[in-house]
């Protein structure tokens, strides 16, 4: 376990207060920004005066004071050197790869990632001349045997969606830096539970829809890398951010703002009552991969990447082999015993549940959801912290035992 704690750095940066002392930050929604000398102007374009360089804001699709608040706590949190907000995790994966890739390049990426990241990288970029090879995320040999002249970037979930397979982060990092190639790790899944950038990784980015913003009333990401290639995301010539314009709305920034302050309290309680009901499930030997149990075959590798405190996160699967069984279970869960909610997405304060293979992986064809280990009958449930925890184990153990799972 790592003693690292991204609560406690993120209460380490300068905390930033509202206009007449409000508590919490002020929304700075304006689209443009005046100068009070003209010759302010120009040294902006220049690229000599940003937000860390004096303060200077020119235009809220650069740099926004309410998103770049935001993005501080964020850098924080992850031990990075900078952070930057976008509209959406699938922008910061897109315009991060887009800014590290281009015609002709190779990419070497995990075969166990989010069905729109799959879809981006087998459809969007073989379009671009961008090739990806997808390897399995728990082998090292394969990653380095399919690294290639033109490979740039090897990319990974730490914890990937829906399998649950760990990709070894420090391993992969020591690899990466070997051939020069950049690292990218998606910790969508993993915040605060794992650091990537601690173990190595170069850039990680994040959906902020699901455990971060923890509401489900939004859609955002972020990129967390160092100070240098955050600018080139936000170059005034070649910046993907800052030219397909994919950035973050400063009302959007305040929400998050909002819940930060308790990802930490929220990740520890997704995670205790995940180990619970993963250990009740095991004990009456259902089909249930969590990586907090023994069983799980890399929870050594596991615990060694996890920041002591925060547990083993919020997700668990339960394989009912066929569509037909996991569509069942789901209905009993939802509409009979009030378990959780048949949606996808993920880290609500609800349970939410989904069958992979036809829902968030549907992207994937079905050869090759085979032979990434993803079932058809693979039901994917992101455990909420409402309700009582006995309540909730008493639910889904009614719910397996009729579905015939146990
Ligand atoms: C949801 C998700 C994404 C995409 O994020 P959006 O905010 O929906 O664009 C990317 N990666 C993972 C692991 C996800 O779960």
């Amino acid at each position: 376990m790592q003693s690292y704690d991204p609560d406690q750095a993120m209460t380490e940066v300068r905390r930033e207060f509202g206009e007449h002392g409000g508590v919490t930050p002020s929304i700075a929604r304006s689209a443009t920004f005046t100068v009070i000398e003209p010759q302010t102007m120009p040294e902006i374009f220049r690229g000599l005066r940003g937000p860390d360089k004096g303060g200077c804001f020119l235009y809220s699709r650069h740099f926004n004071p309410t998103v770049d608040v935001l993005a501080r706590y964020l850098a924080a949190m992850e031990g990075t050197e900078f952070a930057l907000c976008t509209a959406s995790g699938m922008s910061a994966i897109a315009c991060t790869l887009l800014q590290l890739c281009r015609g002709g390049d190779h990419i070497v990426a995990s075969d166990t990632v989010y069905g729109g990241t799959h879809a981006l990288l087998k459809d969007l970029f073989a379009e671009m001349n961008i090739r990806t090879t997808f390897v399995d995320p728990s082998r090292i040999e394969e990653f380095e045997a399919a690294i290639v002249p033109e490979t740039r970037v090897i990319y990974t979930e730490t914890i990937g969606n829906p399998t649950l397979k760990a990709a070894d982060i420090p391993a992969l990092s020591r690899l990466a830096h070997e051939r020069e190639i950049v690292l990218v790790v998606d910790n969508t899944f993993t915040p605060m539970m794992i650091s990537p950038a601690r173990l190595g990784a170069d850039i990680v980015v994040y959906s902020m829809t699901k455990f971060i913003n923890g509401a489900s009333d939004l859609i955002a990401g972020a990129v967390c890398a160092e100070r240098d290639f955050i600018y080139r995301l936000m170059d005034l010539h070649t910046g993907r951010v800052m030219l397909l314009g994919p950035t973050m709305d400063p009302r959007v920034a305040f929400d998050i703002l909002q819940r930060l302050p308790h990802l930490g309290l929220r990740m520890r309680e997704h995670s205790a009552r995940a180990q619970a009901i993963a250990e009740r499930l095991q004990a009456l030997n259902a089909p249930v991969t969590y990586p907090g149990l023994t069983a799980y075959a890399q929870h050594t590798l596991v615990e060694h990447m996890v920041n002591m405190g925060y547990g083993y996160g919020g997700m668990l699967t339960l394989d009912c082999r066929t569509r037909e069984r996991a569509e069942q279970l789901m209905a009993i869960l939802q509409n009979e015993e009030r378990f959780g909610l048949i949606a996808v997405s993920l880290g609500y304060f609800d349970t939410l549940m989904s069958c992979s293979g036809s829902s968030t992986s549907s992207e994937i064809p079905p050869e090759e959801q085979a032979g990434m280990g993803l079932s058809p009958g693979l039901l994917r449930i992101a455990i909420g912290y409402t309700g009582g925890l006995e309540a909730r184990i008493g639910q889904i153990e009614r719910a397996v035992r009729a579905v015939g799972l146990v």
